[in-house]
């Protein structure tokens, strides 16, 4: 079986994070796509982020309807004990003792999240644990991909190509290291949109569907720091309590990486 973890703070899912899913499970053939929300990540320690409760319920109904997208618990509050964080080569890791001899393990990431990836926690080794599926993102080009690589593995031109047009497609194979790139997925929208385009009290259903344009206009998410971030209904109150959320709703870590 072909499966991808698809990690993300997800706050909030949106139709461009669905496009990728789909657009890769195409493509690669793969019979799960896992969206993974982060309890903890790593590289948004410092702006406040929405309760995982709340963004595991939005992850959960931006997947219904497609039986190959799938909410993950893979880096709930429960697993990140160790390092405080949710580091992705942990959850490989752990992922992958689940997984048959047969199966395929990718890793679908979108450009803006690669070009980040030598400050990740132990890149290297992630990427010898795992292939990875890179999806253009608009604005971000696809030929910086090789340029973005730890330097231990990068190739001696990846510098040089990264300032050539057109964009590249296909496979990156290096000693330690497999990047299928996926062009073609052109979504604009972004989480960060989204969260500004709630405060103003504006219609959510094109940037991320129906179910979680109820369910945000339902919890009154993103109207701002008093209200928007809060666990107002009975059942999300459930959630927070299982998922061992701070007071608030929010969950903060004053940890550094
Ligand atoms: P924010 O605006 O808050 O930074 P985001 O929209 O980038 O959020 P994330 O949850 O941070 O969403 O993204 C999870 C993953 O999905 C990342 O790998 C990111 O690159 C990818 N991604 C998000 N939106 C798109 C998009 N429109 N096209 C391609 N990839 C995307």
């Amino acid at each position: 079986m072909n499966v991808a973890l698809f990690g993300g703070t997800f706050d909030p899912v949106h139709l461009g994070h669905v496009a990728v899913a789909r657009a890769a499970a195409e493509r690669f053939k793969l019979h799960c796509v896992y969206f993974v929300p982060a309890h903890v990540p790593p590289h948004k320690l410092a702006q406040p982020i929405t309760a995982f409760g709340h963004r595991y319920a939005m992850v959960t109904l931006a997947t219904i309807g497609d039986r190959r997208l799938v909410p993950s618990l893979l880096e709930s509050p429960e697993h990140h004990a160790e390092h405080g964080v949710n580091y992705s080569l942990d959850s490989v890791r752990r992922f992958k003792r689940g997984l048959d001899k047969g199966d395929r393990l990718y890793f679908l990431i979108g450009i803006d999240a690669f070009l980040e990836i030598g400050a990740w926690h132990e890149p290297e080794a992630l990427l010898r644990e795992v292939e990875f599926i890179v999806v253009g993102r608009p604005g971000f080009s696809l030929a910086e991909v090789g340029a973005a690589l730890p330097e231990s593995l990068r190739p001696p031109a990846a510098a040089a190509e990264s300032k050539r047009k057109p964009p590249a497609t296909g496979d990156i194979v290096l000693p330690g290291a497999a990047i299928h790139l996926l062009k073609g997925v052109a979504e604009k929208v972004s989480a960060t949109q989204i969260r500004d385009t709630a405060k103003d009290g504006r219609r959510l259903e094109k940037l991320v569907g129906p179910l979680v344009a109820e369910y945000i206009r339902k919890e009154e998410l993103y109207r701002g720091e008093a209200t928007g971030r809060s666990m107002k209904s009975a059942s999300a109150r459930r959630a927070a309590s299982h998922f061992q959320l701070l007071p608030g709703g929010k969950t903060r870590s004053s940890r550094q990486v």
